[in-house]
């Protein structure tokens, strides 16, 4: 049996020789031997020589996703040592906690591959078909080399209707409560696995969490898309004077009181649960005043051709924000689009500064956690921005 060959077409390689991993249906000029959805390729240049290997998808536009640039073969060994590289690299973060993100897709060489530790239970999640066949490898390994007690496989929606999956969410391995508590520094957080954002709570914003509460200490804070509460439960931690979340999901909501209480700080805490647009142009209008304002919404767009109206959502916000700053403020502010680019980002921040007419000053740059590795050739893979921006007194 011929081992199943993937050759790209002529002037479709640049991308991928020069490091990039994905292969679109369009880059192919032909596959050959014997293959099945999901299993391995080889793939070639145009000229015939070898690039890499990866799982072949016909379904999706994206069909290839190059797992290694070697002639290997792709199994439980391959799978381990990578497993093995991405925790060595986690335990040197040394993050004050017991959650994180182990295995994050393109970022970890494992494109498709989300692994996420909360406590003693891992959340893995399949976002190509090729990986949701070794779904169940993958969960022992997660055992062996984490020391997971149980494996939550938790389906995508988006992944399963792109790659045509088949797997339900359902435990992979043991068995726990979908209701896990973590520690992150001085906070506690009970962390839905099954049903809420992303595997459960926003990893991504492990360092910068901390980095924005340094700046809380007897200041009046405002947590706008607060989710479950983190960066509020953060600031109270630090001694903030009061915080202010505001949430519009209701279930996110009351995890952010009970955040809030278990931080010590439910004397301090309100929670206003809205559209954070509304409320940021109701405490503008009715001169309610913060000296730090963190912003972290949603991602505005998922897809390229809608950057503009997510562009004007973010210049809305900080415009607003800004407005709400006492003199000497602080504003943390994010975007989690990596359609957005962090000279995007800053661009739309320039622009809201400008029509406050604040002469804001760049105190800090902020990024993704380190255990969310970013790709210098793979732009996708840098996804979260955040700037701190401070208002002259
Ligand atoms: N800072 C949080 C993560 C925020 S994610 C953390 O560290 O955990 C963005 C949040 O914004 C989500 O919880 C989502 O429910 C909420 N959200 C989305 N649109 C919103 C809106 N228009 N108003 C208020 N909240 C919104």
């Amino acid at each position: 049996m011929l081992s199943p060959r993937l050759t790209l077409r002529p002037r479709h390689e640049a991308r991928v020789l020069a490091g990039h991993p994905w292969i679109y249906r369009t880059d192919v000029a032909r596959l050959e031997g014997t293959w099945r959805p999901g299993e391995a390729v080889t793939v070639s240049d145009a000229a015939g020589r070898p690039v890499g290997r990866g799982f072949y998808n016909p379904r999706p536009q994206i069909v290839c996703r190059l797992l290694t640039r070697h002639d290997e073969t792709v199994d439980r060994a391959f799978f381990r040592h990578r497993l093995e590289a991405a925790w060595r690299l986690r335990q040197a973060l040394a993050y004050d906690g017991d959650a994180g993100r182990v295995v994050a897709s393109e970022g970890d060489h494992l494109p498709g591959l989300i692994l996420d530790r909360y406590g003693a239970v891992c959340v893995l999640q399949a976002l190509t078909l090729g990986i949701e066949q070794h779904a169940a490898t993958l969960a022992e390994l997660a055992a062996e080399v984490v020391g997971a007690r149980a494996v939550y496989r938790r389906a995508d929606p988006a992944a399963t209707a792109i790659e045509g999956l088949a797997g339900a969410s359902g435990w992979l391995v043991g068995e726990a409560l979908p209701d896990v508590e973590i520690r992150e520094g001085p906070c506690r957080f009970r962390v839905d696995l099954a049903a809420g954002h992303k595997t459960g709570f926003y990893l991504d914003q492990r360092e910068n969490r901390p980095a924005v509460a340094r700046w809380a200490a007897g200041r009046e804070v405002l947590d706008a898309f607060c989710y479950t509460g983190a960066f509020s439960a953060w600031a109270l931690a630090s001694g903030a004077a009061t915080v202010v979340g505001v949430e519009s999901s209701a279930e996110a909501a009351a995890r952010a009181r009970v955040h809030a209480e278990a931080s010590g700080g439910a004397d301090r805490f309100t929670l206003v649960e809205a559209n954070a647009f509304d409320a940021l142009r109701d405490f503008q209008r009715d001169g309610r005043r913060f000296d730090l304002v963190i912003l972290d919404p949603p991602s505005f767009t998922r897809r390229k051709t809608a950057v503009e109206p997510a562009l004007r959502g973010y210049k809305e916000i900080n415009l607003r924000a800004l407005a709400c700053l006492r003199p000497g403020g602080l504003l943390a502010t994010f975007s989690c689009s990596h359609h957005v680019s962090p000279a995007l980002f800053e661009e739309v921040c320039r622009s809201a500064a400008a029509d406050a007419r604040q002469p804001v000053r760049l105190r800090a740059i902020y990024l993704q956690a380190q255990d969310h590795p970013i790709r210098l050739a793979v732009p996708e893979t840098r996804y979260l921005k955040g700037l701190l921006l401070e208002v002259p007194e």
